[in-house]
């Protein structure tokens, strides 16, 4: 078959071709816009989490890069325009227009807004983005997130977390028993039904906390972040996995109204920007934790396993409330059931080839 029979096949004529195949759909043609657009966002994370607040810097440089500047899109801490965990809010009444957070902040309005980003013995980060993007999570939580007029973009993941810096060691479920560690959310509430004496101390007073006895322990997110604070100045053992957030993918949220305004191409655009934020802010931690890792230990910091009697009775009480969830809320049950499915088969194949070679290569 020749080229010109195949054309005719795909339903391509000469004259398609000749013009570039341009989709002359949608609110845009071929030709680049110039649209003068200036958005603001507000971001959960300050500065200092370069590996966190990065990722929207990410997105704005790109997107201004690729509009000749024609996109501008400012960048704001938490705190500055909105309270760290009230984007979702600003977003959503249109005070900026883009936001960037991690949707467990928001459970108290709706907890199936967690599956976006990760909940207790969920997925690790390839796996979350793999739903995400290719399995149909996207598509799901972006129901969820249209009640909020917002449409919501993954932003990047921090790898599985570390379990937290512990001033004694902690060798059984007993130990656990009025332990007083920071966690919040729904590793909180978990660690509640352990018998864990629950706080919930904002970031910048977590280490005086610790260092005064007021909690015995804490947990916040990885060696690289973990270290900026000086956590193991004043908790010798740190214990991981943090199985409350295996793989917490962060997200964008934009104004629905103000993404509709956007001329197509700013759309494509800014979606192949959130994309590029992804990948880079995964890729970072994966560079700096090692690193910071290495000066932990160099620093006398002890690394413990969680202990499998503490693991095991976490495992079921997160199910359990999942189960409870999903019994009284439709709307949760829908995204829980296809969740589930999908967890189920990744920790399957995962459980495979992948588990095989890291326990093999990795541990030593
Ligand atoms: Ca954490």
């Amino acid at each position: 078959m020749n080229r010109r029979e195949w054309l005719k096949i795909l339903g391509l004529s000469g004259a398609a071709l000749a013009t570039g195949c341009g989709d002359k759909s949608g609110g845009s043609t071929a030709s680049s816009s110039t649209k003068k657009v200036r958005w603001r966002l507000a971001s959960s994370f300050p500065r200092s989490l370069d590996t966190l607040f990065g990722s929207a810097e990410i997105l704005a440089d790109r997107v201004r890069a690729m509009t000749n500047g024609n996109f501008d899109i400012r960048v704001y801490p938490g705190g500055e325009l909105a309270g760290s965990l009230e984007v979702l809010d600003s977003v959503q009444q249109g005070s900026v227009q883009v936001g960037h957070s991690a949707s467990y902040y928001y459970i108290g309005k709706n907890p199936a807004l967690a599956f976006e980003c990760c909940v207790p013995f969920g997925m690790t980060a390839r796996q979350q983005a793999a739903w995400l993007h290719q399995g149909g999570g996207l598509e799901l939580s972006r129901k969820l997130f249209a009640d909020f007029n917002v449409i919501n973009f993954p932003a990047g993941n921090t790898g599985v977390q570390m379990g937290g810096w512990f001033k004694r060691e902690i060798n059984s479920l007993a130990d656990m028993q009025g332990l007083k560690m920071r966690i919040p959310g729904m590793g909180g509430k978990v660690m509640d039904t352990l018998g864990v004496a629950v706080q919930t101390i904002a970031g910048g007073e977590i280490y005086t906390a610790l260092e005064r006895g007021a909690i015995d322990a804490t947990e916040w997110v990885g060696p690289y972040d973990d270290e900026k604070l000086g956590f193991h100045k004043v908790a010798r053992f740190y214990y991981y996995p943090g199985w409350w957030e295996p793989g917490p993918s962060l997200s964008f949220y934009v104004n629905q109204t103000a993404w509709d305004s956007l001329p197509k191409e700013y759309q494509e655009i800014f979606t192949a920007a959130a994309k590029e934020a992804e990948l880079m802010t995964q890729a970072r931690y994966d560079v700096q934790n090692p690193q910071a890792l290495e000066r932990l230990l160099a620093a006398g910091v002890q690394t413990r396993p969680f202990a499998q009697d503490i693991l095991t009775k976490a495992h079921s009480n997160a199910v359990q409330m999942y189960e409870e969830l999903a019994a009284s809320d439709p709307e949760y049950r829908k995204i829980y059931t296809e969740w589930k499915k999908a967890r189920d088969a990744s920790f399957r194949w995962f459980g495979t080839a992948e588990a095989a070679y890291a326990n093999f290569s990795f541990v030593k």
